[in-house]
């Protein structure tokens, strides 16, 4: 059974630069190469549930530049969606990267067309109701977010909220949100606990699912019944981790929506990120399903 999955957030064209060091302060660095990529976090789990195999909408604004139409065509080359994304005036959200010869990265977010995203807009609404679940995320207004997800609750959706990049939640949009899944970092500093354990307990007082992604120890799910399900990363040499947790996100909303247990999706969704690691790049990393389920025989 297909499921149908509606992404309400942003997209970026990603414009990476590759150098020996980033610059500090004041510096100029020569790069080494140039690339860009469509990213953006709302983007990315789009295309991930849109490879899990699920029928992908994405709500979210664009600008009236060259990446705009990049990015869109990206969306819908991919079977996304894309009649619930704006194209509004000026640029396109970017994110502009650097990363250094160890890895690192330091990025700079313009939201751009993003700040638009504040609130559902006429045929938004129908999108989300007739889906099985909503995954929102923090790169769009606030506002509008929380309107999503009041949205998505009032048509018995399920809602998804990655809390990235780490902010203070408002109690009203966590009071519409089903399922919270932040990474380590994130849901320490939504809690103040560095264990994930502790903090998985403290998440579980605002919302009634928690998964905490891992990197590569993999995933801690619970509820607030007390069920606890612990979930391994899958051994594998890492090259680029980039959207590894929506890639992870989207597979798991996939198998939720075709009503998978939650074990096994827990365990679909951390062989899709395994899968996305091993490869560079964000929304060309992402593997199909007939991947998954392969790489789990
Ligand atoms: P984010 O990308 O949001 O920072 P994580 O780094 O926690 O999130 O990664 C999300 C998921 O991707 C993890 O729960 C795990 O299943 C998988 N993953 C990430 N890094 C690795 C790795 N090095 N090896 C295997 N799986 C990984």
């Amino acid at each position: 059974m297909t499921t149908t999955v509606t992404v309400f957030g942003s997209c970026n064209m990603d414009l990476v630069a590759y150098a020996g060091t980033a610059p500090s302060r004041g510096e100029t660095v020569l790069g080494r190469e140039f690339r860009t990529a469509p990213g953006g976090k709302g983007a990315n789990q789009a295309l991930a549930a849109a490879k899990a195999g699920a029928a992908v909408r994405m709500v979210g604004a664009v600008g009236e530049d060259e990446f705009g139409a990049e990015l869109r065509a990206n969306l819908a080359d991919s079977t996304v969606d894309v009649s619930g994304l704006r194209t509004v005036p000026g640029r396109s959200g970017t994110a502009h990267i650097v990363v250094d010869d160890s890895g690192d990265n330091s990025i700079v977010i313009v939201p751009a067309a993003n700040a638009a995203v504040q609130g559902l807009v006429e045929g938004d609404e129908a999108l989300l109701a007739s889906s099985s679940c909503v995954l929102l995320q923090l790169e769009t207004p606030l506002d509008g977010v929380a309107e999503a997800a009041a949205a998505g609750r009032r048509h018995g959706v399920r809602v998804v909220l990655t809390p990235a990049p780490a902010a203070p939640l408002p109690a009203e949009l966590l009071s519409n949100v089903d399922l919270l899944v932040p990474n380590e970092h994130e849901a320490a500093v939504l809690t103040g606990h560095d264990d994930p354990h502790r903090a998985l307990a403290a998440l579980l007082e605002l919302v009634p699912e928690v998964v905490i992604t891992l990197g590569a120890r993999g995933s801690l799910y619970g509820t607030r019944q007390g069920e606890v399900v612990e979930v391994p990363g899958f051994p594998v040499r890492a090259v680029d981790t980039t959207a590894a947790g929506d890639t992870f996100v989207g597979m798991l909303a996939t198998a939720l929506g075709e009503g998978v247990a939650m074990p096994e999706a827990l365990r679909l969704a951390s062989a899709a990120s395994a899968l996305s690691v091993q490869r560079i790049g964000a929304s060309g990393s992402m593997p199909s399903r007939p991947e998954i389920e392969a790489f789990l025989t």
